[in-house]
């Protein structure tokens, strides 16, 4: 799996893509949301107000799509302290990836890197 990641990724550009950051976003943290508004010198209150809302999984989640922090260039202005579901994102490197395997397969739809790593996956599989 690890080495699917890895393959998939040094293929991929994801400053040609940032469909996640176009399309999905993530949900933040406590944690996300006190180390960001701190880098912007919010107070979190202030953070959450402007720029997220409560989804129905009760999810905190950003109000608008594209984020509201990425960059015409696709790269993204808080890079340094992102939450932590764009840094993991699409997760393909996970040590028990089986776990979300229904998450894997929802990002395929959004996520290049994601539909390649599940297509060598199941060629992997088919080899055997
Ligand atoms: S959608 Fe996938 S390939 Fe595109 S920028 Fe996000 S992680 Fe990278
Ligand atoms: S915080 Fe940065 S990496 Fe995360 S969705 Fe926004 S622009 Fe993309």
């Amino acid at each position: 799996m690890q080495e699917t990641h890895d393959e998939v990724f040094s293929e991929i550009d994801c400053l040609k893509c940032a469909n996640c950051c176009k399309t999905t976003g993530p949900l933040f943290t406590e944690k996300d949301i006190e180390r960001i508004a701190k880098h912007l010198k919010m107070k979190p209150a202030d953070f959450e107000k402007k720029f997220l809302r409560v989804d129905e999984d009760h999810d905190k989640v950003l109000q608008n799509l594209p984020c509201w922090f990425l960059n015409p260039d696709n790269t993204c202005s808080i890079y340094e302290v992102r939450p932590k579901a764009c840094r993991e994102f699409p997760h393909t490197d996970r040590k028990k990836i089986y776990q979300i395997n229904h998450l894997t397969i929802q990002n395929t739809l959004v996520c290049p890197a994601a539909f390649e790593f599940v297509e060598r996956i199941q060629q992997r599989i088919d080899r055997k």
